[in-house]
């Protein structure tokens, strides 16, 4: 990575807020790009190709895979496809920082590849609880899919400690300022 890049990584359990949150990070400071990540789950309602995600079929993820085109991949959910693209990094970082919204175990991965050049912080959830409202409420997962998503959350919320920072999200605007200070933090350090 030459010097003056840096990669900033979110990562929580699903419906902890972290996506709302990089969203408001990346507003707040432009000199952040987001990573969109490629995935083989279909599109929400409100998603756009290439903006959300880099939306491919099955095929068309091996394929990336096997042409190395992937810094980290993981089938998040059973048979869903997830991976950073490495020529997402490389361009979104040129002039200032890349920022992803990827799961815990593509945060520890892009932690173990990056060292010091990433920050990464744990985006949590109040309790499990507001999670499992938080999932019902949005209204895009069957009953099924939500019970899969809480019992991966409480799996990942016993691994917060492996990350640089934790961010507790109780309150979104003091989520996003705690967040923004962390990144300032490392980018000026
Ligand atoms: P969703 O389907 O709700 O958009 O995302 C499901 C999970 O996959 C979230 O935890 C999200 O952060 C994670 N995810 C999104 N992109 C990537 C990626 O590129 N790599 C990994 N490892 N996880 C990702």
């Amino acid at each position: 990575m030459p010097d003056d890049r840096f990669i900033i990584v979110l990562t929580a359990p699903s419906g902890a807020g972290k996506t709302t949150i990089a969203h408001r990070v990346l507003e707040e400071r432009p000199n952040l790009s987001f990573s969109v990540s490629a995935t083989t789950r279909d599109p929400r309602p409100e998603e756009t190709d290439g903006r959300d995600y880099h939306f491919l079929s099955v095929n068309e993820f091996e394929e990336r895979i096997n042409d190395g085109d992937l810094l980290e991949y993981e089938q998040v959910y059973d048979g869903l496809y997830y991976g950073t693209l490495k020529s997402e990094i490389a361009e979104k970082s040129v002039g200032g920082g890349v920022l992803l919204d990827i799961d815990v175990k593509g945060a520890i991965n892009v932690k173990k590849a990056f060292g010091d050049d990433a920050l990464v912080l744990f985006i949590a959830p109040p309790s499990v609880d507001e999670l499992e409202r938080r999932l019902s409420g949005r209204g895009t997962e069957t009953d099924a899919d939500v019970e899969t998503r809480l019992n991966r959350a409480r799996m990942e919320l016993g691994m917060k400690d492996e990350f640089d920072a934790v961010v507790v999200n109780d309150d979104l605007n003091k989520a996003v300022e705690e967040t923004l200070s962390h990144v300032d933090r490392f980018v000026h350090s």
